[in-house]
């Protein structure tokens, strides 16, 4: 198979898994893959994913005219145009709308809690794109302010993007946004969501590096880079300052107050009583969880 046939196909089985995993209804959501430095491969419009052939495929220049093809390319094309304007280091885009996920969109919670590592090595964080009229360049304005530092986001009451070196790559931060968000909302269902510390997401994003995961951005912590972010710089997450390594001084500190029974010698030896250590030993297990 040449290049283009591999492509093609690959389109094909991509848009077949997303239609079996319900990622998109009817003629919902759309693919494209870079065909060469100045052409792109597009997902035709009005047809349904699960059920493409490799013939359908649409040929586009980088300004999304069309060069080859019996159909139009997708309605989303200058949404695909604009990611691969900012990116070039992109080589596919993903666009559906899987269901868990896009009820986050739809509430406007953007999916940036520091929950799971394996979001945070990948994605980093999630965040969610200003509602924008489909298929206008509307969505392409709303895009361009998180494009340069995300793979991944969440459309307002749309859906979700993802981006990749390939089309596979695409397609599986697809499945781990959707993945995440079921998981996000289990947890807050269940009424408690632990977030990991700021200095845990540190050492994630260092070991970015050792897994060979290549992020267009860093993770930030800092609600001053969120503040000033248009565009976004990097990849802000939620993540609270280190509760575990706070817990000894907190201790320590109730421990030698005045008004508190526990008491220190010479040797700053510290005496706890039975009570107080139980509560060290609670706090100790609380923190991980
Ligand atoms: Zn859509």
């Amino acid at each position: 198979m040449t290049g283009e046939s591999s492509l093609r196909a690959d389109i094909v089985e991509v848009g077949r898994r997303m239609y079996a995993r319900g990622y998109t209804a009817s003629n919902d959501g759309n693919i494209s893959v870079r065909l060469g430095s100045d052409r792109l491969l597009m997902t035709p419009k009005s047809v349904c994913k699960g059920f493409m052939t490799p013939d359908m495929m649409c040929i586009t220049d980088l300004d999304g005219r069309k060069l080859q093809g019996d159909r139009d390319p997708s309605s989303e094309t200058l949404m695909h145009l604009e990611v691969y304007r900012q990116r070039p280091d992109v080589q596919a885009v993903v666009h559906a709308h899987p269901p868990t996920a896009t009820g986050f969109a739809v509430a406007g919670i953007p999916l940036d809690r520091a929950v799971l590592a394996e979001v945070l090595t990948t994605l980093g964080s999630i965040p969610l794109a200003e509602y924008a009229t489909p298929s206008t360049s509307e969505l392409p304005e709303a895009v361009r302010k998180y494009i340069k530092a995300h793979d991944g986001m969440l459309l307002a009451n749309h859906g979700a993007l993802t981006v990749g070196g390939d089309l596979y790559g695409a397609y599986y931060k697809m499945e781990t946004i959707e993945h995440f968000a079921k998981i996000s909302l289990v947890a807050r269902l269940l009424g408690r969501e632990n977030l990991l510390s700021r200095e845990e997401v540190m050492r994630l994003q260092d070991l970015r590096g050792s897994y060979g995961i290549k992020a267009p951005a860093p993770i930030c912590a800092d609600d001053d880079a969120q503040a000033s972010g248009e565009p976004a710089v990097c990849q802000v997450v939620q993540a609270p300052q280190g509760a575990g390594s706070r817990l000894v001084p907190d201790i320590l500190r109730r421990a030698v107050s005045p008004t508190h029974s526990a008491q220190t010698d010479a040797e700053g030896e510290i005496r706890l009583t039975y009570r107080e250590l139980s509560a060290l030993i609670e706090d100790a297990i609380r923190s991980l969880r």
